[in-house]
């Protein structure tokens, strides 16, 4: 198909139209990086977050799925570290007031230097961010007189850290004691139920608990979309093992991951994996599986092997023991007793998940008909497993007895999958109107329906129409979309 095209700013547009993202609060000009799915956009979100819960428990005998509060004891944000550290440094222009994040500031003044010098401003960067120097940022970004973007002014305040996580009040006096937090991450909601679940669930290492659910970060520089919101809904897995095999299950995970992504219809070819470099103190190896968005490659999904970092700070805060008696090995296959184990975590947003799935589908097609004249459509090519309707059912009239049988077979269907049912309009404008939402498969049933009980069925990707008996359409549909 000639012609294709993938633009970010139609792809935006394009959801709203169809009903699959819509600003926040758009009635009142809209909540800055905050978003509401629409009637498509909430049942492919389902469709993910189901077809990931499946294959995280369902599909892993060792896996355990819990559902934890958002809100959590104050205590277990200073115990992971979020009070003290989950924070970014940034800087505000005296003259537009526009606030930065100093790394983004910094790596775009990079992008218009000649090589050399853009890597020696990014390493002294890293060098300052790595040890704290709040100070010694400023004099960077002074000396490399970066402007502000608004006010082309140099005008800055001092740097100081932000931290992203949003506080709120719980009961009904403002003190300070009575400050909690939105979560940021719904992993620490895991690492607390460790003890609750291994019990109940009689798990033995090694065993997964995973979890999705809505996180919250105050970001600063939010924009791309869904891509970084601030409210936004994470789908995280945390693997206890024995100390010493974290680098076995780390691996295990990382391929296990990025083979998921591929089953829901990810080419291979667009996914890769990125060490970090860096790591942060707590992780002895981590790693991002990043896509590559219509704007670069960015990440998906991080896969982090936390140490038993997690597990011993919530003992040391709440003086509690949080350890796993091993009855297996021994005598000097090792284990047999006591250890806090280690956790390899998988974390993908499903937010970008779904930003994945839409930018992937997205297409503009032109192609030239018999006659010589041009047509085209667009078409979400979502992959008929995730697809918010599998099948639209459309009677060629609205009369003759057609939408009678249309109706007798949206209620057969309508029992296995998410069907749509439409009597308006040419039957090729509600064929568009099915490729610009995704459908994978449309049925028309005509006059010839009624004395053959056959019926048209045509395919979204290739536009190919067949006639087959109406008794097999839902078998096909499932088969498709199993
Ligand atoms: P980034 O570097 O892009 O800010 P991160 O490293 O902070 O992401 P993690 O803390 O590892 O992200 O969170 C795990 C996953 O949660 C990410 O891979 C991403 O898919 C998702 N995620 C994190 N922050 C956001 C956000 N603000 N909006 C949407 N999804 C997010």
């Amino acid at each position: 198909m000639a012609n294709e095209i993938n633009n970010f700013q139609e792809i935006i547009s394009h959801c709203k139209e169809y009903g699959y993202i819509f600003q926040s609060s758009e009635l009142y000009d809209g909540l800055s990086a905050v978003y509401d799915y629409g009637q498509m956009g909430a049942q492919l979100k389902k469709n993910l977050r189901d077809e990931w819960w499946k294959s995280m428990t369902q599909l892993h005998d060792n896996i355990v799925g819990i559902d934890a509060a958002i809100f959590m004891h104050p205590t277990v944000w200073k115990a992971s570290g979020h009070v003290d550290n989950f924070s970014d440094p940034m800087i505000d222009n005296k003259d537009s007031n526009k606030r930065y994040r100093v790394d983004h500031l910094i790596e775009a003044h990079a992008e218009t230097l000649e090589k050399t010098s853009a890597e020696a401003l990014i390493t002294e960067m890293d060098r300052l961010l790595a040890s704290d120097d709040l100070a010694g940022l400023k004099t960077l970004i002074e000396s490399n007189k970066i402007k502000c973007s608004i006010s082309k002014t140099c005008n800055w305040t001092d740097v100081r850290q932000f931290n992203l996580m949003f506080s709120t009040q719980i009961g009904s006096v403002a003190e300070e004691a009575d400050t909690i937090y939105l979560r940021p991450e719904t992993a620490q909601g895991i690492f607390v139920n460790f003890l609750n679940v291994q019990k109940t669930g009689r798990m033995k290492i090694p065993f997964g608990i995973a979890q999705t659910g809505k996180a919250f970060r105050n970001e600063i520089v939010a924009r791309q979309f869904i891509f970084r919101m601030r409210e936004f809904e994470q789908m995280e897995m945390q693997f206890f093992v024995r100390p010493g095999t974290q680098m076995e299950w780390y691996n295990f995970w990382k391929e296990t991951r990025k083979k998921w992504h591929e089953s829901i219809g990810i080419p291979s070819e667009k996914l890769r994996y990125h060490d970090h470099v860096k790591l942060a103190h707590y992780a002895d190896a981590a790693l991002d599986i990043e896509f590559e968005f219509p704007f670069g490659w960015k990440e998906l999904e991080g896969i982090h092997s936390r140490t038993d970092f997690d597990l011993t700070q919530h003992a040391k805060y709440s003086k509690k023991k949080i350890q796993y008696f091993d009855n297996d090995l021994n005598s000097e296959g090792k284990p047999y007793g006591n250890y806090t184990p280690f956790v390899v975590e998988t974390s993908v947003g499903l937010d970008r998940l779904f930003l994945t799935v839409i930018s992937l589908a997205y297409a503009e097609e032109k192609w030239n008909k018999e006659d010589g004249t041009e047509d085209s459509r667009v078409v979400m090519k979502i992959p008929a497993k995730i697809a918010p309707i599998k099948l639209a059912i459309l009677p060629l009239l609205k009369k003759d007895g057609l939408p009678e049988i249309a109706t007798e077979l949206m209620n057969e269907c309508k029992q296995h999958f998410h069907c749509f049912y439409e009597e308006k309009d040419a039957i090729g404008k509600r064929y568009r109107r099915m490729d610009a939402i995704g459908t994978p498969f449309c049925v028309t049933i005509d006059h010839q329906t009624k004395e053959d009980n056959t019926v048209t069925i045509r395919y979204r990707d290739t536009m190919t129409q067949e006639r087959i008996p109406m008794s097999e359409i839902k078998n096909l549909v499932q088969k498709a979309c199993w």
